[in-house]
């Protein structure tokens, strides 16, 4: 399996190049701030509990996203990989993947983080509240929490996958193609030999 976690603050361009990585290397995109949007939509009580979170910038609390992304891994057992993208964010979630990989006889092989400053993320972020529909992107300040919760409480998981020498660093100032690229040629060198 290759399971690769993309790592970045929001806006930083995970959820578009995830959507490419996921075809090209023929893995499952996992993405937790989607998950989340569909429980919303259906108005499940575990969307009902999280948009209030979500609405004001914060994380919804690591029990609910850990029993979802657990849920949404072990329902795929024919999955090639997973690709993560806005999960782990708090070193809990970190453990708790390790975790779940282990129970399925893998693990992880990188977190690729895209290099992106601040002041690029709420441009882009307020461009695209115009048309995602996302309202957490149209205010400014939702915006600037979010980025302030990153710098606090999920930073801190590029340097524990740092710390078993799996954390690789991307620039994400470009084109989507270039960052595509870049992107493809750190998860060249991470293909494990079994794939
Ligand atoms: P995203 O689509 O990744 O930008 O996520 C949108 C929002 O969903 C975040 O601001 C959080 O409120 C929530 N969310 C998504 N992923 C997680 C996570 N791994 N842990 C906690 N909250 C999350």
């Amino acid at each position: 399996m290759l399971n690769i976690i993309l790592f970045g603050p929001p806006g930083s361009g995970k959820g578009t190049q995830a959507n490419q990585l996921e075809k090209k290397y023929n893995l499952i995109q996992v993405s937790t701030g989607d998950l989340f949007r569909c429980h919303i939509k259906l108005a499940t009580p575990l969307g009902k509990s999280a948009k209030a979170y979500m609405d004001k910038g914060e994380l919804v609390p690591d029990t609910v996203t850990i029993g979802m992304l657990k849920e949404k891994v072990l329902n795929h057992p024919e999955a090639k990989g997973f690709i993560f993208d806005g999960f782990p964010r708090t070193i809990p979630q970190a453990e708790a993947l390790d975790g779940l990989m282990s129970e399925i006889n893998s693990e992880i092989a990188g977190l690729i983080a895209l290099d992106v400053t601040e002041e690029e993320i709420v441009g882009r972020l307020l461009e695209r509240g115009k048309t995602s529909g996302r309202s957490d992107d149209r205010d400014e300040s939702v915006i600037r929490n979010r980025f302030q919760i990153y710098k606090n409480e999920t930073s801190p998981v590029e340097g524990y996958y740092g710390d078993k020498g799996k954390s690789h660093l991307v620039d994400g100032i470009g084109s989507i193609e270039d960052i595509f690229d870049r992107l493809c040629a750190t998860i060249d060198q991470l293909i494990p030999a079994d794939v």
